[in-house]
């Protein structure tokens, strides 16, 4: 049986003038917000998408799926929770997990350590087993162009 598990996840939402932009589970104030049929939170996402992978468990579009009007408007970070008791309940525990937010603006350096915080809550983890770093993309592509923002997430599970 294994005993150390990797996963990766990847997410990407489309920016929009005058909707809430919620990234980790914090409320970031901003002129634009993510168009989704969740609350978009990219970051919750694809954390949720690298959990589920670990384990070869499909992907969130396959647990909460968006033609469902249970999950309209969800709160992303309770859908990462139930993802993670999907882990914790077939043995596994998170070693820890490092993800990227890809985003022009707004700077997010400033609300890195509410979502490091917001997460380990959520999981019920210490905060030293979860890294969020930022990056722009130098203003190239679509998050460079402010039209979206994307996250990649890596996890590492092991055995409990
Ligand atoms: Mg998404």
């Amino acid at each position: 049986m294994d005993a150390i598990r990797i996963g990766h996840g990847y997410d990407v939402h489309a920016l929009q003038e005058g909707l809430p932009l919620v990234i980790g589970g914090v409320v970031i104030e901003h002129e634009k917000g993510f168009v989704a049929h969740s609350d978009g939170d990219v970051l919750a996402h694809a954390l949720s998408d690298a959990l589920l992978g670990a384990l070869s468990l499909g992907d969130i579009g396959l647990h909460f799926p968006d033609t469902s009007g249970e999950w309209k408007g969800a709160d992303s970070m309770e859908l990462l929770r139930q993802v993670y008791g999907m882990v914790t309940s077939r043995g596994w525990t998170l070693a820890n997990a490092d993800m990227t937010v890809l985003m022009q603006r707004p700077k997010l350096r400033p609300h890195i350590d509410r979502m490091r915080e917001n997460i380990a809550r959520t999981l019920d983890v210490p905060v030293d087993k979860v890294s969020v770093k930022a990056t722009t993309e130098e203003r190239l592509g679509f998050t460079g162009a402010e039209q979206g923002a994307a996250a990649h997430a890596v996890v590492l599970l092991v055995r409990r």
